[in-house]
């Protein structure tokens, strides 16, 4: 966060380590809110906590924007925004909607405004009918006395059209005039504040005091979902915190440019994952910059992923993998596992109409005797491969139990075929129960 030094980092305070028995299992109960629809997916309430992505297409290319809208909500994204930057764009929401409705995808498609919301929600109504909901920076709603003026022609739209909205603040477009008149109040104190520390404040209130002008233009607060976005790991789950304990609405969390890579990955698993387990978010963007040549999609994956192995929602089996050391000869258990979690993962949206309940299988593929029966024996479908100097024998364990052991050129195929076969008789529609 600019300002911020090392001399005004965040202060560390000792914490006496508690007994063991006073930690608890678990993520904390859910941050109580309202509930806002947004097409026909709930987000906050009780809903489980909702994965949404964003495509980086033109949305002016209907049928590029349309694809891309269809891979990510096939990966398991349950809102998808687009951009809405200029009147071909605007044009082109609606139809985008149509086509994706032709395809049989039906996700509801989010609008992403930034200075010209207002010119263009106007001039495009079916746009502004066709979006299940209207995302508003208020650092980016327009300068000066036209700020107010088009922040509430924005929300006009939303009451006209019976649409939700997020306001959706974000660091690098921090509302300038609320953050001077900040400092200016903060250097009048006769204590001041860090800076880091008031800058923080002024992001928080830009996306409160928005949130709250929204109801008195006539919003329902039931239609407003918050975020207040930075790119440090600490900085969000700061600001989060504090959006969390000073308001009901849900809130949408995500660490803005949070890179590319790994680096991505983990920061935003860091600082949500904190969060979630606080109890605290109720949808969540993992704003990945793709790789070259790497699919839109893993940002989706991230998301599940983040949510399953934390316990928070199932959305795929599972699989668990040792990492391989100098006892494994060959890098077939690694092409296993691969191979395993790839043909879960295609098998997914089928097995979600069909057999409802497979996303809680678990699997484990380990790469020798040392660990791999355990392992095995935990998951509901195992196999431990042989390791160097073993036997070539891999013994398969389902529910615990060994049930047939593996040998020759073709285990992958039979491992599949036994993970498919426990599907059907578990979770297929004929399973009583
Ligand atoms: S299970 Fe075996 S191969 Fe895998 S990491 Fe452990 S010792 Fe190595």
């Amino acid at each position: 966060m600019a300002g911020m030094t090392a001399s005004s980092a965040p202060h560390r305070h000792a914490v006496a380590a508690a007994p063991l028995s006073d930690w608890a299992y678990g993520p904390a109960p859910r941050r109580p809110t309202r509930q806002v629809r947004v097409g026909g997916v709930a987000v906050g309430g009780d809903a489980p906590v909702v994965v949404q992505s964003m495509t980086n297409t033109d949305t002016a290319d209907v049928a590029a924007t349309a694809k891309q809208v269809a891979e990510l909500w096939r990966a398991g994204s349950e809102l998808v925004r687009v951009t809405v930057n200029t009147p071909e764009a605007a044009a082109a929401v609606p139809r985008i909607v149509e086509r994706l409705a032709m395809m049989g995808v039906e996700v509801p498609i989010i609008g992403d405004f930034h200075y010209n919301g207002h010119q263009l929600l106007a001039k495009e109504p079916a746009c502004a009918e066709a979006l299940a909901k209207y995302r508003i920076n208020p650092g980016n709603v327009g300068f000066g006395k036209k700020k107010d003026l088009q922040f509430a022609q924005l929300i006009e739209f939303a009451i006209r059209y019976g649409k939700p909205v997020r306001i959706g603040a974000n660091w690098g477009s921090l509302d300038q005039a609320l953050a001077a008149q900040l400092m200016d109040e903060n250097h009048r104190l006769p204590e001041p504040k860090d800076a880091a520390e008031v800058l923080r404040e002024a992001l928080i209130r830009s996306a409160l005091d928005s949130a709250q002008r929204a109801v008195e233009l006539g919003l329902p607060p039931e239609r407003i979902i918050l975020s207040a976005k930075v790119s440090g790991v600490q900085e969000l789950i700061a600001v989060y915190r504090s959006l969390a304990m000073r308001s009901q609405f849900p809130l949408h969390l995500g660490l803005t440019e949070a890179g590319i890579g790994s680096k991505g990955i983990v920061a935003s698993a860091a600082a949500l994952a904190v969060l979630l387990q606080e109890g605290i978010g109720d949808t969540i963007r993992i704003s990945l910059t793709p790789e070259p040549g790497q699919a839109r999609t893993t940002e989706v994956v991230v998301a599940q992923e983040l949510l399953q192995t934390m316990g928070l929602r199932a959305f795929t089996p599972m699989v668990t993998a040792c990492p391989g050391c100098g006892r494994t000869t060959s890098t077939f258990f690694q092409e296993l596992a691969k191979t395993v979690q790839e043909h879960v993962r295609a098998k997914m949206p089928e097995w979600k109409i069909t057999h409802p309940g497979a996303e809680n299988l678990t699997l484990a593929v380990m790469g020798c005797v040392v660990n791999g029966p355990g392992e095995s024996r935990h998951a509901n479908i195992g196999i431990s491969l042989p390791g160097t100097g073993e036997a070539p024998a891999a013994p398969v364990f389902v529910d615990g139990e060994k049930t047939v052991t593996l040998r020759g050129d073709d285990i992958a195929r039979e491992f599949l075929a036994i993970i498919d076969d426990y599907v059907e008789r578990r979770y297929g529609r004929a399973q009583p129960g």
